[in-house]
């Protein structure tokens, strides 16, 4: 039997962070011997907040180096850039054609990023789900694993899988497939390393509220030293009143593999100061051959491009193969040359 197809990616909004690794890289690769994976860098969602051009070809990169630096594999999985491939824009635009507009300014991400940009929303922010949804459904995708944060997009793709199916499919022969989200219990929220009750994003504007995966062990510890605390002394998770207490905990948890009875336990009677430099060193460790893995891959020239032009290949045959059928189910014309 075929393998399911897996989909997903990140926007080259600036460095990976902790959150993005935890809350779906990691999900990737230990899903990815499952699965038929597409990973791409979703570089034409990077612009729906200010940007610079300056860096965007550069940023991209980074985050391709790092899927495969954080163990993804070429011979399960495909790696390619969004904006290489034209279906992502022409089919975005052809299901922006029948998404209430409602549907997208109740939307938790476009409520919160639009006050950070004031005066100035584009309609590119408002529209992220649509592009979002060209960007799975164009590969028939199964499962899309994910943060939590994106859990209300994959709502509205499959109610968009729906409106289009019903309009323009016979019952019995669907033109898009729906696809579930795979959101883990642990780790799909990161919160903000300064405030708790946010989650850790690339566009905070502040530093110190996220450890990147290529931080050096200096800037990773002054960031634990200088995170969001309280003076409650003992460590436990759920705590409603400690966010930062158990964002921390999770992140220890989860960066040394043990058990959260076992952190509990270790943790139970510690202070701050006993803490910190435990979860300090974890970190460091864990990211170390991450680290080392993308220098490796960074410094063997031409390598990248050879791994982008292959994940366009293979991706843009899928790609324009359900493009075609969704023109088709519209009803419009192939012109045979
Ligand atoms: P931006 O602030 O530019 O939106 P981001 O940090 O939210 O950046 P995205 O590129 O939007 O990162 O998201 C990439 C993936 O990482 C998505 O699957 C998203 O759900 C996941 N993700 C993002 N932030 C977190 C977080 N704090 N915890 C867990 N998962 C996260
Ligand atoms: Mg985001």
């Amino acid at each position: 039997m075929a393998k399911q197809r897996v989909l997903s990616g990140v926007q080259p909004t600036g460095n990976l962070h902790l959150g993005n690794y935890l809350g779906a890289i990691r999900n990737w690769v230990e899903g990815q011997h499952q699965y038929d994976n597409f990973f791409c860098v979703v570089d034409l969602h990077a612009i729906t907040v200010p940007h610079n051009p300056a860096t965007l070809t550069q940023d991209t990169y980074t985050i391709a180096a790092l899927y495969l630096a954080c163990g993804i594999d070429l011979n399960d999985s495909t790696i390619f850039v969004q904006s290489h491939i034209s279906a992502h824009s022409e089919l975005a635009w052809l299901l922006n054609c029948i998404t209430p507009l409602n549907w997208l300014t109740d939307m938790t991400q476009y409520k919160e990023k639009a006050v950070k940009q004031g005066e100035n929303v584009s309609v590119g922010l408002l529209d992220y789900p649509v592009l979002m949804a060209a960007d799975i459904l164009l590969y028939d995708a199964d499962k899309v694993p994910v943060g939590e944060d994106q859990k209300q997009h994959l709502e509205l793709t499959r109610d968009l899988v729906d409106t289009f199916n019903h309009k323009f499919a016979k019952p019995d022969r669907p033109v898009l497939k729906k696809p579930d989200p795979l959101i883990r219990a642990e780790g799909a929220r990161v919160m903000s390393l300064t405030d708790g009750t946010k989650k850790m994003s690339k566009s905070d504007p502040s530093e110190l509220s996220r450890i990147n995966l290529l931080d050096s062990p200096d800037v990773i510890q002054n960031k634990i030293k200088r995170c969001k605390t309280d003076p409650t002394r003992g460590l436990v998770f759920d705590d409603p009143d400690r966010p930062e207490c158990n964002n921390l905990l999770t992140l220890y948890m989860l960066l040394s593999g043990q058990t959260k009875e076992a952190v509990a336990a270790e943790c139970r009677e510690m202070g701050w100061g006993q803490f910190k430099p435990l979860l300090t060193e974890t970190t460091i460790a864990h990211l170390k051959p991450i680290q080392a893995k993308y220098q490796e891959i960074m410094a063997e020239t031409g390598y990248l491009d050879l791994v982008l032009r292959d994940g366009r290949e293979k991706a843009g045959a899928i790609a324009n193969a359900t493009l075609l059928r969704v023109k088709d189910a519209l009803g419009y014309s192939r012109v045979l040359v």
